[in-house]
């Protein structure tokens, strides 16, 4: 018989390339939605054939008992949640609520409705905030330094302790920044692939961003979903991180997408301080070791190849927007 597999989040980034994942691999997969006015499944339209919807929210405790009870899944990838850091300050309720309080609300049904169901919780490199070591690994101490790196750090410990106290295979991904062509354009990597390809056609003529020399770890959003479904075919469930394990400049960025499209970056870019972040003297920048060795997991994907992609992306969808 086939695999169940229940997704939060599969209109997002994550979740879309999951659920294509799964979809591949034979799985009957289930996608929880929350219902909104106007349709938000662009991400996952072309696999309507091959998911089955199911209406719930991470703010409703019965909705996701109700989707655990109808779909009797044997894996749930919780990827929902608030997932924009600079929201978090101006929305910190909502996000403990979301990304904090919702994954309780998760656990807690599936330990009455489906205890035998393995669970993975997206974790974030931003437990980290300022950490104390670089490179981080899944022993660096959290000291978060926003209202969403804070409720992921909660959603991280109830998700360890629901396996300590009540032996649920419930597991947590600390993944770092990963990109693709399905990420919005708040997020640097995508604005800058975006912004290269939009100049190249004519449709800008400057890209403004903050620290050029701040270092990021950045891997691909496939990669990423590809080690979640490994950390859930194991044995035992196990904590990872789920990285690059290397760091490289916006500027290196800037660098590579103008390469791409034949400009020079230096005629496009200029800096604007209020882009900037609060220091970051440490790097961000997660060990791969543990996740190497014991799933035999690490990007398939570099820098420059997912700069390429992304790029080559954005070129195309625009140039069809325009025919
Ligand atoms: P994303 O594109 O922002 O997607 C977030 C998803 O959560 C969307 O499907 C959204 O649904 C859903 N959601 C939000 N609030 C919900 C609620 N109350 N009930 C049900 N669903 C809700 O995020 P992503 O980039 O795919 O990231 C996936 C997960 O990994 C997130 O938990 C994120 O915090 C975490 N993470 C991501 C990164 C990264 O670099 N991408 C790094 C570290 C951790 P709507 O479509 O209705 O808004």
């Amino acid at each position: 018989m086939n695999k169940k597999a229940l997704i939060t989040g599969v209109t997002g980034q994550d979740g879309s390339y999951l659920a294509e994942l799964l979809i591949d691999k034979g799985y009957q997969v289930f996608g929880l939605v929350r219902r909104s006015s106007t349709s938000n499944l662009e991400r996952i339209s072309h696999l309507f054939d091959h998911i089955q919807i199911l209406c719930g929210d991470l703010l409703d405790q019965s909705s996701l008992m109700d989707v655990i009870t109808d779909s009797q899944p044997d894996e749930i990838y919780n990827l929902a949640s608030q997932s924009y850091v600079p929201l978090s300050w101006t929305q910190p309720a909502l996000t403990a609520e979301y990304t904090a309080l919702g994954v309780s609300r998760l656990l807690e049904s599936i330990r009455r409705c489906k205890s035998d169901a393995k669970f993975y919780q997206a974790s974030s490199s931003e437990v980290f905030g300022q950490p104390e070591e670089s490179p981080q690994t899944e022993r660096t101490a959290f000291r978060p330094r926003n209202p969403y790196g804070v409720a992921k750090a909660y959603a991280h410990w109830m998700t360890v302790n629901y396996r300590q106290k009540y032996n649920l295979y419930s597991c947590c991904g600390i993944t770092y920044t990963h990109e693709s062509p399905r990420r919005g354009t708040e997020f640097v990597f995508r604005k800058i692939t975006h912004a290269a390809a939009q100049i190249k056609l004519g449709l800008a003529n400057e890209l403004k961003l903050g620290n050029l020399d701040a270092r990021r770890d950045w891997c691909y959003a496939k990669d990423a979903v590809y080690a979640m479904w490994l950390m859930l075919q194991q044995e035992k469930a196990d904590d990872y991180i789920i990285a690059s394990g290397e760091t490289h400049s916006v500027k290196e960025l800037v660098e590579c997408a103008f390469n791409c499209v034949g400009l020079d970056w230096q005629d496009y870019v200029s800096v604007d301080y209020a882009f900037y972040r609060p220091d970051e003297s440490v790097q961000l920048v997660g060990s791969i070791d543990k996740i190497k060795t014991e799933l035999g997991w690490q990007p398939e994907y570099s820098f420059k190849q997912l700069v390429e992609l992304m790029v080559d992306y954005d070129l195309k969808k625009l140039t069809n927007n325009r025919a």
